[in-house]
Parts: structure tokens; C-alpha cells; sequence
């Protein structure tokens, strides 16, 4: 590619101003962003965005504009004013959920919610549908609760209807699967991809040696020219907020209110309510194991969010007291 003319990419990795993108030759380069951002109202670039940008001597790319982009999957950041934006020009977006005691509606509602608001069709998939005891009540169940949408039950590791979710992979498409950990996005995207003979092994990475490396990868090509996306985020939009937690056990956050503690964490703790709902077989035990479970994991992501909101702080602090120090410097030699 020659230096200074602008050339189209796809961004297909990006963390802190970091970015990778893949030309339509499947070269992949890194980039950053031009100072313009920085002072524009403009969105910044996310993956699945097409962009334009220059090379820059050192084979690194300049973005210097994102294309207008034809769908957007978000959420709005409790970090910050504006959504945290996921991913870009996704066009199906599979919501996948498992056949087993975590079943919620609820949780599959947000995310379809996420997918319609943002131009993108939601697909509803059901994976390890072997474990259904009544895999046909349970999608139609799915299905008139979400009228209009598709619903698959499948299963990644008995290879059942898989063929269904493949029909939504067309050339040119780009798809993403979400979730919650543990109900299969990664065997279902190997699935859909290793399948196929071409996969990721033919791209090959901007550094001339065709040296193969899938570090950081979230946006990957496969087979004719069909897209996945598999960002963090679209992992964690169902824990997100606590107030959904509440919402799915709604039973449960009702008892609480009557416990002696309003931190109790309803294990060991005197006066406890939902124990006591437990014992009188008012609250199924294994909701409170969910419960638990799902807790944890939301004070995790609470936790990790945090960390990330302090550690971005700490960086842009320690850039403008570089920039105060320089200023300073410069009044003194003059
Ligand atoms: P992810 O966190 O959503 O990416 O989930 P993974 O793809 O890592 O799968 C989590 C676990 O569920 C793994 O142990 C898989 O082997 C298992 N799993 C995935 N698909 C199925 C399925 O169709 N049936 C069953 N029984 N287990 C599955
Ligand atoms: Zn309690």
C-alpha cells in the first residue's frame, strides 16, 4: 500500500486507541486515530466499522474518518454519559441461551431489545436443546413470548440444527453472538466456522512473515466472505445491571427486604428471610444457588468495570501532566 492515499478497511480489534483493521485483501494492520477525534462529537471508531485511513511509514495505518455505518449494537455505560458502543454493521445477532435451570426469558428480552434498537435482527437460539425435557414446549414458550422472531433450539455438541443457524451466514453478512458465559457462543461459533475449509488460517497478518496470530482478534472472516464477531461485551449485557437481577428473581429480592441484614448475603446470617422461604419450600433452592451465582458474577463485572474506569483515568492524567510539565518546560527556556 502506498503512503498518504486513503484506503478503505474493516476494524476488527480495538482496546484503549488501539486498533487492528483488515484490508479487503485480508492484510491486517494497526492503527490509531487521528487527533480529529479527539476534539469531534463524532462516535469513535468500534469493531465492525468501515473506515478510512492513510499508511503511515512503519506500515501502520492513520483512521481518519468511520463510514456511515449501517447498524450498531450498544448499552448505555454506567462509566460514562455516552452508550458504550459494541460493535458496528452487525446484521444478525444471535441470542443465545441454554436449555437447562437458568432458562430466563428476561435475560433473552435485553439482548433482543439491544439487537432491534440498533438496526440489527435478532435470531433466538437455544443451544443444548438435548437437554430440554420438552425441547417443543420450551420454544414455543420462546416463541409467543417473542412474536415475529425466529427461535432454534440446537445443540453445538450433538451437532442438531445446525444447519438452520447456518442459513443466516451469507456472504457479506456479519454476525455476533451473545449471551451469558457458559451457554455455548464459542462452540457454536466454531461451528459456524471451522466447518468451513477456508476459516482463519488465510489471514494472515500485515507483518510480510504470514505469520498466523489470533491474539485480540474479536472480528473474524470465514469461508465466502462472511463475518463473526465475538466481542466481551456482547458477553455481559444481561449482567450489566443489577436491577435486572432483581427482576429475574423477583421472589427472592422480595424476601430479602424482610431479612435482619440489608447486606445479608442470605448463607449464614441470623433472621434471615429468604432462608427462612427456602425452609417453608416457598423458594426453590436451586434459585438461590442461581441467585448467588449470578450475583457474583455481576459484582465481578462491577469489579473489572471499576478497575478499567480507574486505570483509563489514571492514563489521561498522567498525559496531561505530561502535557502541563512540557508547557512548563517550554516557558522556561524561552
Ligand atoms: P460460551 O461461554 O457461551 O462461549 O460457552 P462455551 O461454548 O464455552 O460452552 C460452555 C460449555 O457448554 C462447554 O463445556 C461446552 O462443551 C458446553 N456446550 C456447548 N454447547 C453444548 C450443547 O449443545 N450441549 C451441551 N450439553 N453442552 C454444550
Ligand atoms: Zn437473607
Amino acid at each position: 500500500m502506498n503512503l498518504n492515499s486513503t484506503s478503505r478497511f474493516r476494524v476488527i480489534f480495538e482496546s484503549r486507541e488501539h486498533y487492528r483493521l483488515i484490508d479487503e485483501n485480508k492484510n491486517i494492520f494497526a492503527a490509531e486515530i487521528s487527533g480529529f477525534f479527539r476534539f469531534s462529537a463524532g462516535s469513535w471508531p468500534a469493531v465492525g466499522d468501515w473506515v478510512e485511513g492513510t499508511a503511515q511509514p512503519g506500515g501502520w495505518i492513520l483512521i481518519e474518518e468511520v463510514l456511515p455505518r449501517k447498524s450498531l449494537l450498544s448499552r448505555s455505560d454506567p462509566g460514562s454519559a455516552r452508550p458504550q458502543i459494541l460493535a458496528a454493521n452487525v446484521d444478525v445477532l444471535f441470542v443465545v441461551t441454554s436449555a437447562n435451570p437458568d432458562f430466563n426469558l428476561n435475560r433473552i428480552e435485553r439482548y433482543v431489545a439491544m439487537a432491534t434498537s440498533g438496526g440489527v435482527l435478532p435470531v433466538i437460539v437455544i443451544n443444548k436443546i438435548e437437554l430440554a425435557e420438552n425441547a417443543a414446549a420450551l420454544i414455543s414458550e420462546t416463541e409467543s413470548r417473542f412474536t415475529g422472531l425466529k427461535v432454534l433450539g440446537v445443540s453445538a455438541v450433538e451437532c442438531r440444527n445446525l444447519g438452520e443457524l447456518k442459513s443466516y451466514v451469507k456472504p457479506g453478512l456479519t454476525v455476533a453472538f451473545a449471551g451469558s458465559s457458559g451457554v455455548g457462543k464459542s462452540s457454536l461459533t466454531n461451528a459456524l466456522t471451522a466447518s468451513e475449509a477456508m476459516s482463519v488460517s488465510a489471514i494472515r497478518e500485515g507483518d510480510g512473515r504470514g505469520r498466523h496470530t489470533t491474539t485480540h482478534r474479536v472480528l473474524q472472516y470465514f469461508a465466502d466472505n462472511c463475518a463473526v464477531i465475538d466481542t466481551p461485551g456482547l458477553r455481559s449485557v444481561g449482567l450489566s445491571d443489577g436491577a435486572d437481577l432483581d427482576s429475574v428473581f423477583a421472589e427472592i429480592s422480595a424476601s430479602a427486604r424482610h431479612c435482619r441484614f440489608r447486606d445479608c448475603r442470605h448463607e449464614t446470617e441470623p433472621g434471615c428471610a429468604v432462608k427462612a422461604a427456602v425452609d417453608s419450600g416457598e423458594i426453590a433452592p436451586e434459585r438461590i444457588q442461581n441467585y448467588n451465582k449470578l450475583g457474583r458474577e455481576l459484582a465481578f463485572e462491577e469489579r473489572k468495570h471499576n478497575k478499567a474506569v480507574m486505570s483509563e483515568s489514571k492514563k489521561l492524567w498522567s498525559k496531561r501532566s505530561k502535557a502541563i510539565r512540557q508547557n512548563a518546560k517550554i516557558r522556561d527556556d524561552s
